[in-house]
């Protein structure tokens, strides 16, 4: 299998490449949704459109048929009475089925009407006769002559020889409100199908034509529209700006709003001055599917993160336990190389003190002066040399387990007052006063006699070691009930706070120390003996001041001492 070396990798690399990865396949997916939804969007909109468009013109096929028939009515008989008009307009039942028509009437070419002047004056007279006014406020429009609005006439002329309906697009429809409408004139010939241009001229006979009130027209055909997408019907007059002729409610507003689609199909049902408009937002399709992409960017950033956690936790745990391998690994290397090394060292330093110590007591001959305090110097060294030795080979039988606790009952006053006499000697030279507080009556505890004396040893060496000459040492016991309490205070350099975690660790000396020799052996010594005898040790400091180190031994089950009694400083 090929490696690739991701385990040296470091941890917040790998993570990020997994939450990055994630994440770049996550975004891919959400935009691939993100286009199909807008896909969706795009076809539901297409759909609209389509549907909106083809009910304007199946609308708009509507009124053509209405005007065929009346065309068909005027090509069958020449003489079509205001009954005949009326009839057939009645048939349609135009006023409830149609109500956006405002006027259905024919304008004959040529033809004197009612009240407007000769005819003879031009070829293309076209009066609107209106055969029946079927909305009874046009009357007005008896007589006009469709042919002297230039616009129109230009729409009738194309429309007789096309031979096809033609739409006026936009005018104000006569009325009280002149409302906004569109005419559709469709031309009737002599005879059926004229078939060529020239026949078409010839027989032309006059127009039927149809005035829609566009508003009511389209909102008939668009109002139930979904809401979200908006048709608007636009037109132009011939030399008139762009005007709407409806709109449904809120198309602005649908257009205005972000995401909307909106596009324009201008020339509908054949009218190249008619513009439909349309707009629709996203709402046109379903919440829950506009929701998808948003969802899928959410499960994609969370899915990152879940597994760049995961990344993140496992690299951590590997590394821990790799650390804490490797620090076995230390530890024990260190431990088999302090056991050699004191047990290496131990015999040469005892041979060099026994021959050292012959010498000194003239086994080789007088000394001199001079020669003694050279040996003294050596033979002092080489006994510091043995004690440290002799601390490191205990720490190594600490550490593997080989040294084992036989508690005895044992006099404490008396052990304490030993160890005093060991040191008493040293403190003098230093002219370091000694203070003791001991109880009249005898302690008695559970403890080790061979081991339990290191502890004060090392406790009160510490205490003169670390307090200058003329300084004063305590040593203080007293028994609870339960337990017995040792202090061993002094007037010495301290401690810094941020330093009493450490120094019970092996090998940690405090900076404020360097100019005192000392190992870094002594105080982990005493706190694992303390252990090992089920106690606990304290300790308080403030540097310049001096320290305390407060030693709790338990008493066990049976308490060998009598009930507690008043302690009496001694000495
Ligand atoms: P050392 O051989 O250095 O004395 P210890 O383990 O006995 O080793 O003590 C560890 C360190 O704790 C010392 O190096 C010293 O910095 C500090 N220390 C111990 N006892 C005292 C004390 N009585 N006063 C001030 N500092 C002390």
């Amino acid at each position: 299998m090929p490696r690739f070396g991701f385990d040296r990798w470091p941890r917040a690399t790998l993570t990020g490449l997994v939450f990055l990865a994630i994440l770049a396949a996550s975004l891919y997916s959400w935009g691939k949704i993100q286009t199909s939804v807008y896909d969706d969007f795009k076809s539901a909109y297409t759909v609209e459109t389509v549907t909106a468009t083809s009910k304007l013109s199946r609308q708009f096929q509507t009124y053509k048929n209405v005007l065929r028939g009346g065309v068909s009515l005027f090509q069958i008989a020449s003489d079509v009475s205001e009954a005949d008009w009326a009839r057939y307009y009645q048939a349609y039942n135009l006023s409830s089925e149609y109500p956006e028509t405002a006027e259905l009437g024919y304008a004959p070419i040529g033809q004197q009407s009612v009240n407007v002047g000769s005819a003879s004056a031009r070829p293309n007279y076209a009066p609107i006769t209106l055969l029946a006014n079927y909305k009874t406020n046009h009357a007005n429009l008896l007589g006009y002559n469709l042919m002297q609005t230039p616009a129109v006439r230009q729409l009738l002329l194309a429309a007789q020889v096309s031979g096809k309906s033609v739409v006026y697009p936009k005018l104000n429809l006569p009325g009280e409100h002149l409302p906004l409408g569109f005419m559709i004139y469709v031309p009737v010939y002599s005879r059926a199908n004229p078939a060529t241009v020239a026949e078409r001229r010839s027989d032309l006979r006059g127009y039927v034509f149809m005035a829609i009130d566009s508003r009511v027209a389209f909102a008939q055909v668009l109002s139930a529209t979904n809401p979200n997408f908006g048709v608007s019907v636009s037109a132009s007059g011939q030399n008139s700006p762009a005007e709407v002729l409806y709109q449904t409610a809120y198309f602005a507003q649908l257009r205005a709003q972000s995401g909307a689609l909106s596009t324009s199909q201008a020339g509908a049902f054949d009218q190249p001055n008619w513009h439909l408009n349309f707009a629709a937002t996203p709402a046109l399709i379903s919440a829950s599917e506009r929701q998808a992409p948003l969802e899928e960017l959410l499960r994609g950033i969370f899915t990152s993160l879940f597994f760049a956690s995961l990344v993140w936790y496992l690299i951590g745990r590997r590394e821990q336990r790799a650390a804490q391998l490797q620090l076995q690994i230390i530890q024990s290397a260190k431990d088999d190389l302090l056991s050699l090394a004191s047990h290496q060292l131990r015999t040469p330093a005892t041979i060099v003190k026994q021959y050292v110590g012959m010498l000194l007591e003239g086994y080789a001959g007088e000394l001199s002066p001079e020669q003694k305090a050279m040996l003294s110097g050596a033979y002092e060294s080489n006994e510091r040399q043995l004690e440290i030795i002799n601390q490191l080979l205990y720490v190594a039988r600490l550490d593997a387990g080989q040294i084992k606790i036989h508690k005895n009952i044992i006099n404490l006053n008396k052990l304490l007052k030993d160890v005093i006499q060991t040191q008493t000697s040293t403190f003098e030279e230093r002219r370091q006063k000694l203070t003791t507080n001991l109880p009249r009556k005898h302690i008695h505890l559970p403890a080790d006699a061979s081991y339990l004396p290191m502890v004060f040893e090392n406790l009160l060496s510490n205490a003169g070691k670390y307090t200058p000459a003329d300084g004063t040492i305590s040593l203080r016991a007293y028994a609870t009930q339960d337990a017995v309490i040792v202090e061993v205070g002094d007037s010495g350099i301290g401690i810094p706070a941020a330093d009493l975690a450490t120094i019970f660790d092996k090998f940690t000396r405090v900076e404020n120390a360097s100019e005192v020799s000392g190992s870094g052996i002594g105080l982990y010594l005493t706190m694992e003996i303390v252990k090992l005898h089920g106690g606990s040790i304290t300790v308080q400091s403030r540097p310049d001041q001096g320290s305390t180190f407060r030693v709790c031994l338990p008493l066990g089950d049976e308490n060998p001492n009598q009930p507690a009694e008043q302690t009496k400083p001694v000495t």
